[in-house]
Formats: structure tokens, sequence, C-alpha cells
């Protein structure tokens, strides 16, 4: 092996819940990556490990990097066609394509994503009730795997790899580039409304009702406690059509760097959220936003990540059929009472699409929890957790590092299937993480 271009390194989550000491390995040229490749017995692929759970590494793997590897290969502005490079992380991709006013809608919402993380984990953005995920605008990959060698996945070609690849969690080996179609985008600003709601089950109709009319609608909801449980804030985005100058934007490292000591408990969220919702009250209800923050909401806020401290946090991210929400919620505030939960942050969205093998994805309801990852909030998520298959709810196992192999095979109908089609094309199972070795994918 190269050892200028290895290192062992102490990884963790995003969520910080799990670590490891691992082999990274960053290739600068295909030949490298082929050589890394060929000379490991059990690999995974990592883009910016800004997953919250443990999907990029496992101690037993050897992590692949390919951020070296972010070149605008193709590009074709009438057929709005572009070929990256994998390690192009989603703001050099809009830096690029913005000019032209062009995009892809699915953008997850933090702008050093790669995008061979965000094809992995077939990642949705805030407008995913109308654009769905990111599957919906990927015409092409081209994967390197270990024992097949260079394989071009499409709806045309290797259809089931392909299939296999967009949410596969880095299993079916390293995507190296990919085609995009691209959408038309008319400018890059936003104006956003603001809605007051009361409780969570209006926030939902409400979020349903209006879906029509915006197609980035997201809401921000108080769970810090029973009494105040899902008064919030209903953010409805539209793109601004005055504005058609693209200035590039600048980027800056991530901030990501928890604090000593953690800042968010009971008290502290439940002032913040207070004055939060006192200066949405205050201000006008309709202002200009810039792309930036209506697309990358965390960018330039880490703290709010920081403040969970050294321990971190847990996200609980769900989707849930509408008429299955109400009582799903009344459920759950039961459990409220009765355990207290630190809850930081609550929000929803809607979500479209179809879920098939590992994908987060459905025409169904997105909801978001963060908690202070404590024991008491551990019982209480695992009490929740005995709620998904009679409420019909799909957890994320990109963002809750939690999740047992028992939930998992529960809630994602089609995983054997996905395990049995992976196992065919890699007898091996040589790509692996911590959450596929968990999960027994
Ligand atoms: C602040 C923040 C906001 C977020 N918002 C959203 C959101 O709105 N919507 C959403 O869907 N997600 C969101 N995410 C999650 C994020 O989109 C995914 O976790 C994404 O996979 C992270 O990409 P990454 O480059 O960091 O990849 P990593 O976390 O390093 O890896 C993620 C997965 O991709 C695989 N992978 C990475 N690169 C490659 C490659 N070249 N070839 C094959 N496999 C590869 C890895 O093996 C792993 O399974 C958010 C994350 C953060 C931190």
């Amino acid at each position: 092996m190269n050892k200028q271009h290895t290192e062992e390194r102490k990884t963790f989550s995003f969520d910080r819940s799990i670590s490891s000491n691992i082999i990274h390995a960053e290739p600068d040229k295909y030949k490298l990556l082929e050589d890394i490749s060929f000379k490991s017995t059990k690999i995974i692929n990592i883009g910016s490990n800004l997953s919250y759970s443990p999907l990029g590494f496992s101690k037993d793997s050897i992590s692949i990097n390919i951020k070296k590897f972010n070149r605008v290969l193709e590009f074709n502005s009438e057929e709005k066609l572009i070929t990256v490079e994998a390690g192009l992380t989603l703001i050099e991709l809009l830096n690029f394509t913005l000019k032209y006013n062009l995009w892809i809608p699915q953008l997850p919402g933090y702008p050093s994503i790669t995008i061979g993380g965000a094809v992995a984990a077939n990642s949705h953005g805030k407008s995913c009730a109308i654009h769905g995920t990111i599957r919906k605008s990927i015409k092409s990959i081209l994967l390197f795997h270990k024992k097949h060698g260079w394989i071009k996945l499409s709806e045309k070609e290797n259809k089931e790899i392909f299939d296999l690849t967009i949410g596969g969690i880095g299993l079916t080996g390293t995507i190296v580039s990919v085609t995009f179609k691209l959408k038309q985008i008319e400018s890059h600003k936003f104006k956003t409304k603001k809605i007051e709601t009361n409780t969570i089950e209006e926030c939902k109709k409400m979020i349903l009702q209006e879906n029509e009319n915006s197609s980035f609608i997201y809401s921000w909801n108080r769970a810090d406690n029973i009494k105040n449980f899902g008064k919030g804030i209903i953010y409805k985005n539209y793109i601004n059509n005055n504005s058609k100058v693209f200035r590039t934007f600048k980027e800056y490292k991530n901030n990501f760097r928890p604090f000593f000591i953690p800042v968010w408990n009971k008290y502290s969220i439940s002032f913040i959220n207070f004055i939060y919702f006192k200066i949405n009250q205050l201000t006008k209800p309709e202002k200009k936003e810039d792309f930036l923050s209506v697309i990358f909401p965390f960018y330039g806020k880490e703290s709010y990540f920081n403040f969970f401290g050294k321990k971190g946090f847990i996200e609980s991210q769900l989707l849930i059929h509408e008429s299955k929400f109400d009582s799903f919620i009344s459920e759950f505030k039961n459990l409220f009472i009765k355990y207290e939960p630190t809850i930081t942050l609550l929000s929803l969205k809607n979500m479209s699409g179809q879920q098939k093998f590992l994908r987060f994805e459905d025409n169904k309801i997105c909801i978001t929890f963060d908690y202070v990852n404590n024991s008491r909030n551990l019982l209480f998520m695992s009490k929740i957790d005995n709620l998904y298959e009679k409420y019909e709810i799909l957890p994320s196992i990109i963002k809750d590092s939690r999740i047992t192999k028992e939930i998992f095979n529960k809630t994602y109908k089609e995983s054997s299937e996905f395990k049995k089609e992976l196992q065919n094309f890699d007898k091996e199972r040589i790509y692996q993480s911590e959450i596929s070795k968990r999960l027994n994918i």
C-alpha cells in the first residue's frame, strides 16, 4: 500500500455517538484508487463524513476518500447535463451551475457534503415533496469495484447495480463520477414567508394544504415541554425572480468543534426556543433570504451542533403516512409526559417518492427530532422505536446511529432483497461500514 496516501485516524460519526480508529486513504489518481482497492480486504467509501451515523467507516475497513477527484468533467448547457467527479462538494457544484441558472433541487442541507455521499445516501432537500430525492436527477454513474473494475451504470446499462448504488450507502463500490440532469432556476435569491402554528397536528395539516402552492415548505416546532409541544413556525420559501446576477459563493471550512462542556439542557433549550419563537413573532412575516441560508440552514450556525458537547446528540428522522400521524403523535406525547426527554429540535416537511431497498423515501410526512445523547433520552427513543411497526414508520439509517438490526429488518421491508442482490454482485461483500455490519447488510 502506498503509505503516502494513507493514515490512521480516530474518526467519529457526525452525531459523535460512535468512533473508531481507522485507516484513511486519499488517492489522487484513478490508478491509486485501483491499487489501494486491490490491496485492501475490506473497504468503505467516505465523503465529508457528515452522515450522522457511522456509514463511512469501520474498524475493519479502509476508508477511501476521493475528495481529490473533484473536477467537472463534462457540461452541456443546452441539454442541461453535467458530469462531475464524486469528490466534488455541493457548493463547488453550485458555483459552477448557478452561473448558467441551473442546479439540482435535491440538495441536502450542508455545502461540504460530497456528490458521492449525497448519491450513496439518496439525499433529499427541502423541496422533497415536489422534487423527491437526488435519485430523480441522476442520469448515470461511473463506479469502481475491486472485483468488477470500472462499470457504467444507468437505466440502460447495469440497471440492477445502478438501482443498488443510489441510496446503497457505499456498499456497491466507489462512485467515481455522476452525470446529472440539471433543472432551470430563475434566480438564486428567495423570499421567505412565515406562518405561526399552535400545535403539531395543525402544523401537519397546513404543510399538507400549502404543499401545492409552495415547493419549499417546512416547520420549526417546540418540543422542549409538553405544554408548548408543536408550537412553532412554518416557513415557505419562494424563488425571488428579481435577482439574476450570480456571485460565486465563498467557501469556509467546516466549523464543527464540539464544546468541552455541553450547553444544551432542558433549561437552555426552553429559553432559546422561547426567544427564537418571540423573534419570529415580532419580525415581518415576509423577508428576502439568500440562497445559502435557505438551502443550507446550518451553514454558519454550526454552534447548534457544537453545543451538544463531546457526547453529541442523536437525530431521529421518521417517515409516516399522514393518516397515521395524529395517533402516533398522541402516543408520542403520552410517552413524553412519562419520560420527559430533552428534545432540541422538531421539524416537519413533506416527502415524495417510492420506498425501495435502503432508501429513505416515500409519499409521507418527514418528522425530525434531535435529542441530547443521555440515558433517559435513549430509553425514551427505545419506547418510540416500538411504535414503528404499528404506525408503518420508516426511520432513517443515515440520521439515527442507534438503529438495531431488529428495528431495521422490521421497518425496511425490502432490505432482504437489497442484501440478496448485493450478495449476487459481490460474493465477498468487500465494502462494509459500522452500520452495514451492525444491520447485517
Ligand atoms: C448539517 C447537515 C445537514 C444535512 N441535511 C440533510 C438533508 O437536508 N437531507 C438529507 O438527505 N441529508 C442531509 N444530511 C445528511 C447528508 O446528506 C448525508 O449524510 C450525506 O451522505 C453526507 O455526505 P458526505 O459527503 O459527508 O458522505 P459520508 O458521510 O462520508 O458518507 C455517506 C455515505 O456515502 C458513501 N459514500 C461517500 N462517498 C462515496 C463514493 N465516492 N462512492 C460510494 N459511496 C460513497 C459512504 O460509504 C457512506 O455510506 C445532512 C447532514 C448534515 C451534517
